[in-house]
């Protein structure tokens, strides 16, 4: 991995980015926004693969807690399972902790955190966000998106069984292993959470606006049509 120096306006921060010509102006700490299915962890994915992010996804770390049986996993499954949100105190402290493990200056993307105000609040108390990148997908294609969504429990890959297809619909192309369909990924639970997503995380597109951080992306077509605009919304 190339370890490149970048100089923003006020201060010179290390960048870990494998690409050389973007290296120096691009942004190192975005959110994806956008509702449940609009393509973060899609998106979020290729840039990790293309340009050396972390990727940092509260929904990945929550299911991992959920399958481990963790403290923190106990206290969410309830919550995920309805997909409603878990709440902030808990998310908050976990994604703390998770920032403050990373050396100062690492690329990051943030897929699906914040969720509320109150967590775009404590981000910002840690970190400088750059870059909002909203995705903006209608209802009704996010519900044949993610009901027909495929997952890789060891990965976290995702698939969908129509749009963005697995060599053998069983397997994971990058790991192997069996995929499976999110409980949540129900149609019931699916508008459920559409709903949660309007009430709670919505605001935040304004929020990012007002703060001049936001860009929005159409994020319905083909998939590496969507990253182009990606990559250009990131440098
Ligand atoms: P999110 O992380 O925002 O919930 P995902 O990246 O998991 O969204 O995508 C949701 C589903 O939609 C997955 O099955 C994925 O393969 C599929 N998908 C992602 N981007 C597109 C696209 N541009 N067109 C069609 N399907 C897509
Ligand atoms: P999607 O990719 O479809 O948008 P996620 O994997 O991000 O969904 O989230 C799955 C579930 O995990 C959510 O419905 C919610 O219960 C919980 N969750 C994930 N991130 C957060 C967060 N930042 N705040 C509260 N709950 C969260
Ligand atoms: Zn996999």
């Amino acid at each position: 991995m190339t370890v490149r120096l970048a100089r923003a306006t006020t201060k010179v921060r290390v960048v870990f980015l494998k690409t050389e010509p973007m290296a120096v102006r691009m942004k190192t700490k975005i959110v994806l926004l956008g509702p449940p299915g609009s393509g973060k962890g899609t998106q979020g994915e290729k840039l990790s693969e293309e340009f050396g992010y972390v990727r940092m996804s509260t929904g990945d770390m929550l299911r991992e807690a959920v399958r481990k049986g963790t403290d923190l996993g106990i206290k969410a499954k309830g919550y995920m399972d309805s997909g409603a949100l878990v709440p902030n105190d808990l998310i908050i402290n976990l994604m703390k902790e998770k920032i403050a493990s990373l050396a100062e200056g690492t690329g990051i993307i943030f897929d699906g955190f914040p969720r509320t105000v109150e967590q775009a609040d404590a981000l910002g108390e840690q970190i400088d966000v750059d870059l909002a990148l909203n995705l903006d997908v209608d209802d009704e294609e996010l519900v044949k998106r993610l009901t027909m969504r495929r997952s890789c429990p060891q990965c976290n890959a995702v698939y969908h069984l129509l749009y963005n297809k697995p060599q053998n619909e069983r397997f994971c192309d990058k790991c192997g292993s069996v995929l499976y369909q999110r409980d949540d990924d129900k149609e019931d639970t699916v508008r459920n959470r559409l709903k949660v997503y309007r009430e709670n995380t919505f605001p935040l597109i304004d929020y990012y606006d007002k703060k001049g951080k936001l860009v929005t992306i159409q994020g319905v077509g083909d998939i590496n049509e969507i990253f182009d605009k990606v990559k250009k919304a990131i440098q």
